[in-house]
């Protein structure tokens, strides 16, 4: 038996073969979630003119302390059209334009006002609570970089800039089969031998959150007829995940099918728990997954090689999966030969996230997996880590 591939290099592999799909132009709007394929540039200087950050008084630095009469009040996008001149001071609300000749504004807590003069009892820095324009960005800057995946925050960085439109990396059309003689879908009456298909449900929200857009096939027996028809279908999207049937049972049937039908393997077995029965192969350009059907180790396989793998497609520069540092809040049994992903609670310790793990670590136990919050890496080894060991964490969705 050879021996089995390492996480790293089983992701090296999948990596490897990714070839990240063209661009496309995305509206803002619609672009959450996406990848950005081509840097994203400021269409104006950020702020595009120096505005106060304070409701109170535009004045000159060299008339404070002092009485000052004030000549205007300027609003949020109600400029004045004149300029401050020597010894005059004007209201001005938050996010106002300075005025020209104005170069500090003191807040409106600071100074007594009446009969529309301005007591201002200290003197006042020059620059004070002033925006200067560009502090931000400069128009030309590039607001987002290439690679990153649009969240809350460069969303709103891309609008101030005045961008309306983006390309982004194509998003992967994944096709998710599952098999398995023994499932029915949720809501049927079970027969005796019979579960409730749950890969196909959890593997498409995975799919869904990973960026990706998801075709559901039916779901197959353990026939060879019936894997040849799905999987053919299946081989026509970006990526084709299956899940069971890649064991060495008489009724895995997932690879030999799939290497009829023209699939190169590049790997079978990965030294991990669970999920060691993984495959990976190609067939023109569509990466094929074969996730272990027991559903956490289904979870595991995504998490380590499919969620990377469909955001590398989407150009994402920093595919993952990306590991934390925490630390185990009780000792934890190590297996040889195989790293372990452990399911486990984290929580926002005094220095470090303390990790403990949930309790039902078997890899059909979906259930206490849905507790999780994490996967820890538990290395490869004899004996136990103790508590309080250095470790490294996938979160969870
Ligand atoms: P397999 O990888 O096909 O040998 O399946 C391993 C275990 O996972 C068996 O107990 C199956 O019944 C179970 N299983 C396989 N596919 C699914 C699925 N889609 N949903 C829930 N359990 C599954
Ligand atoms: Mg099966």
């Amino acid at each position: 038996m050879p021996e089995l591939l390492t996480i790293a290099a089983a992701l090296a592999h999948v990596l490897e073969r990714v070839r990240p799909l063209g661009g496309e132009a995305v509206v803002l709007a619609e672009a959450a979630g996406r990848v950005l394929a081509e840097p994203a540039r400021a269409r104006t200087d950020l702020p595009p003119f120096p505005s106060s950050a304070m409701d109170g008084y535009a004045l000159r630095s060299v008339d404070t302390p002092g009485t000052l009469p004030v000549v205007f009040r300027i609003a949020a996008g109600r400029p004045t059209p004149g300029r401050l001149e020597a010894g005059e001071a004007m209201a001005i609300a938050t996010g106002g334009a300075v005025p020209d000749g104005a170069d500090a504004v003191v807040p409106i807590e600071a100074v007594a006002e009446h009969d529309n003069s301005v007591e201002v009892p200290s003197a006042v820095p020059c620059g004070e609570n002033i925006r200067p324009r560009a502090g931000d960005a400069c128009a030309g800057d590039e607001v987002v970089p290439a690679g990153t995946r649009l969240g809350p925050a460069q969303i709103g960085a891309l609008a101030a800039a005045g961008v309306v439109e983006v390309v982004c990396g194509g998003r992967p059309r994944v096709a998710v089969l599952t098999t398995g003689t023994e499932l029915r879908e949720p809501g049927a009456e079970l027969r005796p031998g019979e579960i409730y298909e749950s890969n196909g449900a959890m593997l498409a929200a995975a799919l869904l959150s990973a960026g990706a857009a998801v075709e559901r096939l039916a779901l197959v027996e353990d026939d060879p007829e019936a894997h040849r028809a799905a999987l053919s279908k299946g081989l026509a999207a970006d990526v084709l995940v299956t899940s069971g049937g890649v064991s060495v049972g008489p009724h895995d049937l997932v690879r030999r099918v799939e290497r009829e039908l023209g699939v190169e393997e590049v790997f079978w077995g990965v030294a991990m728990r669970p999920g060691k029965p993984l495959s990976f192969g190609v067939r023109d350009g569509t990466l094929v997954f074969g996730l272990p059907g027991n559903p956490v180790s289904s979870l595991v396989g995504f998490e380590l090689f499919v969620r990377p793998a469909v955001s590398a497609l989407q150009g994402a520069a920093e595919p993952g999966p990306r590991f934390e540092h925490g630390v185990l809040g009780a000792p934890v049994r190590r297996t040889p030969a195989r790293d372990e992903l452990a399911r486990a609670r984290s929580e926002g310790g005094e220095d470090a996230t303390v990790l403990s793990l949930v309790t039902g670590q078997e890899s059909h136990m979906i259930v206490r997996a849905a507790a999780a919050d994490a996967l820890v890496l538990v290395p490869r080894g004899d004996g136990e880590l103790a508590a309080g060991s250095s470790v490294r964490y996938l979160r969870l969705l």
